[in-house]
Order: C-alpha cells, then sequence, then structure tokens
C-alpha cells in the first residue's frame, strides 16, 4: 500500500539525487494526495511546477518511488491548490486597500505574481518566545503595509526563519491585496541587477523597476556593506518608497549599527521603524516546529524521537529540519522502526550525536567493498578494471573527509600507493561529485554503511 510515508521517503531520497536547487524549485512544495496498492498520485502547487516535474523529472521520481514500494506505480501528478494556497490571478478590484496610514495613499500597480513560494507563510511558522516579536511585527506590516511597522527590520542568526518571515509578509500581502506589487529581492541579486544595468546603461529601468514596488521585500541586506554603489541604489529606493507610504522589510544577520561599512544614513534609516530580533528556539519551541514539520510531511514521529532531536539539535531551525528529515529518510531506507535508536544511528554522521563513532581507515574499506560487492584484496590490488577503479577513488576520497588519516597513511592502507595517485583519486571525485547524481547517491550510501558499522552498535 502506497501513502503519505512513501512519497515522504521517496521525497527524502529525490533530495539526494536532485541539485538542492532544482529540489528546492519544484519537488519541495509537492504533497501527497492519494495512494492505491499500485498508485500514487502527487499534488503540486500550480501548473508549472506540475509541468515542470512531469516533463523533466518524470523518470527518476518514478524510479524511486517504484523501488520504495518494490513495484510498478501508476504516478499522477495534479495541481493542489490545498497544498498551499494559489494566488489568484486577473484584477485585484474587490479587494481592500490596505488601510490609511498618514502617508499619501498607495498607487495600485498592475500586480505581476512575485516569486514568493507558498512554503514560507505565517501558518506553518511556529512562533516562540524568541520570534514572537518578529513574527507579530511581520504580520502587522502584511495586515496594514506601511503602517506603525514601517520599515521593519528583521535581523537574527542563520537558519532562524528570516526569510521564513520575509517572504510570509511577502505571500500574505499578495492575498490581501492583490493589486499591489511586491518585489522581493536578496541584497545580492540587487546587487546583481545593478551591476548589470549601469553596464548596459540602462539603470533607469533597474530604478523604475523598484522604485514602483508598493512593498519591498530585501533578504540579507548585511551583504550591501562595503558596496558604494549599492548603498547609494538602495538609500535611494529607501527614500523613494518610504514618502510614499509604501512598506519595506528588511532582513539581516545582524543589528543595523553594527553592519559595516554601511554609510550612516542607511544605518539611521533601516531603525526608523521597528527592529526586531530573532532569537534561537528554546526546548519547548524546537518540539512545537518538529512536530509541524512532521504533520507537515506526514509523517507519524513518536514523542521520544521528537525529544531526542530538539535536544540534540539546538543550533537553529534549518539544522532542526534537516535532521528530521535525515532521520525519515534513513529509517525509511533500511526498514527501521522510527526509534531513538534508529534516530541515533541516523544523527551519527552529523556532529549532533554526543559521541560520535569516527570512521576509521579500514570501516571505509569494508563499507565500500561492501556497497561495490568488491573484495578488500581487489581495492588494495594494481587492476585498473573500471569496476574497481571507481571503488578505489571512492575509498580514497572518503578516507580523506571521514578520517584524519594522512595521504600517505591513505596510500599505505590502499596497497602502498604513492600520496599524488591518492590526491588525484580525491580531486577527481571531488570534481565529479557535484555533477554526478549516481555517485552522490553512491557516497552517501556509503557513509550509512559507515554508520551501521560504528563498533558500539555491531
Ligand atoms: P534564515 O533566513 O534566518 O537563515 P530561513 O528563513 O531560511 O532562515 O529558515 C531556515 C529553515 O527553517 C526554513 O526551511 C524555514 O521554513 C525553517 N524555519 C525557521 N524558523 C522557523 C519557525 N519558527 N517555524 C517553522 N519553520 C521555521
Ligand atoms: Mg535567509
Amino acid at each position: 500500500m502506497i501513502d503519505q510515508g512513501t512519497w515522504a521517503a521517496a521525497l527524502g531520497r529525490l533530495q539526494v539525487e536532485m541539485s538542492s536547487g532544482q529540489f528546492a524549485a519544484w519537488l519541495q512544495q509537492s504533497t501527497f494526495v492519494e495512494g492505491g496498492n499500485a498508485s500514487l498520485v502527487v499534488g503540486f502547487p500550480n501548473a508549472f511546477a506540475k509541468e515542470t516535474v512531469d516533463r523533466n523529472f518524470r523518470p527518476m521520481v518514478k524510479g524511486v518511488v517504484d523501488q520504495i514500494a518494490d513495484c510498478d506505480v501508476g504516478l499522477t501528478f495534479v495541481i493542489n491548490a490545498d497544498g498551499g494556497p494559489v494566488f489568484p490571478s486577473g484584477t485585484g478590484a474587490s479587494h481592500p486597500r490596505p488601510p490609511a496610514t498618514g502617508h499619501p495613499p498607495v498607487t495600485p500597480v498592475s500586480s505581476q505574481p512575485a516569486p514568493l513560494q507558498p512554503r514560507y507563510t505565517f501558518g506553518n511558522f511556529v512562533a516562540g518566545e524568541g520570534s514572537r516579536l518578529a513574527y507579530a511585527a511581520a504580520k502587522r506590516a502584511c495586515e496594514a503595509p506601511g503602517g506603525s511597522c514601517n520599515p521593519l527590520f528583521i535581523h537574527g542568526g542563520v537558519g532562524l526563519g528570516k526569510t521564513h518571515l520575509l517572504r510570509a509578509v511577502g505571500h500574505g500581502i499578495h492575498e490581501r491585496y492583490p493589486s499591489l506589487a511586491v518585489r522581493f529581492v536578496t541584497s545580492e541579486d540587487f546587487t546583481h541587477e545593478l551591476v548589470t544595468a549601469i553596464r548596459a546603461g540602462n539603470t533607469s529601468a533597474f530604478r523604475a523597476r523598484y522604485r514602483s514596488a508598493d512593498v519591498l521585500l530585501m533578504d540579507d541586506v548585511q551583504l550591501i556593506a562595503g558596496r558604494e554603489s549599492t548603498q547609494q541604489e538602495v538609500f535611494h529606493t529607501f527614500d523613494s518608497l518610504y514618502s510614499a507610504g509604501k512598506q519595506i522589510v528588511l532582513t539581516s544577520d545582524r543589528p543595523p549599527q553594527t553592519i559595516r561599512p554601511l554609510s550612516d544614513r542607511l544605518i539611521t534609516r533601516f531603525a526608523w521603524g521597528l527592529v526586531a530580533d530573532i532569537q534561537p528556539p528554546d526546548f519547548e519551541t524546537r518540539l512545537a516546529i518538529l512536530r509541524s514539520k512532521a504533520d507537515g510531511v506526514h509523517a507519524d514521529v513518536p514523542s521520544p524521537v521528537i525529544e531526542l532531536l530538539a535536544s540534540s539539535v539546538t543550533d537553529n531551525v534549518r539544522n532542526l529540519e534537516g535532521a528530521l528529515t535525515r532521520v525519515l529518510f534513513f529509517a525509511q531506507c533500511n526498514n527501521l522502526k522510527l526509534s531513538v535508536a534508529t534516530t541515533e544511528k541516523a544523527l551519527r554522521h552529523t556532529g549532533y550525536q554526543a559521541s560520535p563513532q569516527p570512521a576509521t581507515l579500514l570501516s571505509v574499506t569494508n563499507a565500500v567493498c561492501r556497497h561495490f560487492n568488491v573484495t578488500k584484496e581487489e581495492i588494495a590490488g594494481r587492476s585498473r578494471a573500471a569496476r574497481l577503479t571507481r571503488p578505489r577513488h571512492i575509498a580514497m576520497y572518503l578516507m580523506r573527509e571521514e578520517t584524519n588519516h594522512s595521504l600517505p597513511a591513505i596510500g599505505a592502507e590502499l596497497g602502498g600507493r604513492d600520496h599524488t595517485t591518492i590526491l588525484h583519486g580525491i580531486r577527481k571525485i571531488t570534481r565529479e561529485l557535484p555533477k554526478d547524481s549516481k555517485l552522490q547517491v553512491a557516497i552517501d550510501s556509503i557513509r550509512i554503511l559507515l554508520q551501521q558499522a560504528a563498533p558500539h552498535l555491531s
């Protein structure tokens, strides 16, 4: 029977097989809709995502699902508006205007949907002690753009939900006031666009694009530090929008005063409205976030597992999410029950475990041999048959990545090879890894074998 768990596991594996950009763009927002004995219906938030996956990734998705379900699965893709809100198209004539703010009224601009991902909404943001103010302010900016929370400046460490809140504002404003033009941009993209526009002698179009916005959402604004011309452009954009009563929301990994070098006039302006920070989530909030994420992928995760994860991964939400995904994937791949023991095993490689078992040269050799079904003698031997050189190079790579041994020591383990040969092998794998999904899967599987081979578990 194919169920939500099947799709969750398939997503875990696809995340490994695809580039992270592809995965985030096309599959992250997909949802399980219906399963049968040998059928699966997957929903996508819009026709574009559905068609893109159908055209480009169907064989890969089917391959993974077939493998997990262990049968030939009839796979159907549908548009599933429930999986996440779909932006209304057409005119916004009947929609309310933002409340009056004392600033000049906002002029309607024909709206084109901003590239906002429905994945990041207020609904799936778990506001805890450390993020309550930022959350409330973001909601307020969304309910009354250009009002008391303008500009809104959100700052906090990496992976704590700044981008999530920023996109939630954009998404929320889109829903409430579809006629408003929302511009989401990272400071880096803003800089690139500016540089390109300057080169093309086309800065007026660039300026018009940003100054015609009703809502400007600028992510990671700390990155404009030290960039003179970008700062100037941000300054003029800011003033033009602000004086017209348009909402501005900025995020940064640090408060305005500590972004250096940054012009004084920008520091002042960034702090004009509300500055709200986000602190790392406390234990209770981490529990709530994990429960919400588990529900989101329809996984039934027992409380002790949630608690173990919440107490092991304390630094940020992104890693918390990553650890949960890893555990779900690991359990599904190895056909294990979701338990504390499974969780401990799955986390071993991540550095979140209290006493990780380091891999040894021998354990890497064993794992590589097991994965490729070759012998230790063959790996260490002289034959250059293709079925042996690949595993040999992977062994070199993993010995370097997973142990602290030197190149000569690795060479000695692999049949007395010279350290330059080892370096060559490592470089080859390093070079090919980003482009070769089969290789990525192989290396990931061997790492899982390595974890299982840890001495205190056998
Ligand atoms: P930042 O921009 O601060 O580096 P992100 O907004 O990219 O962090 O968040 C990282 C990941 O953690 C995202 O997947 C986001 O959805 C998730 N996340 C962060 N904070 C929360 C939260 N409070 N509730 C739910 N998910 C969160
Ligand atoms: Mg971010």
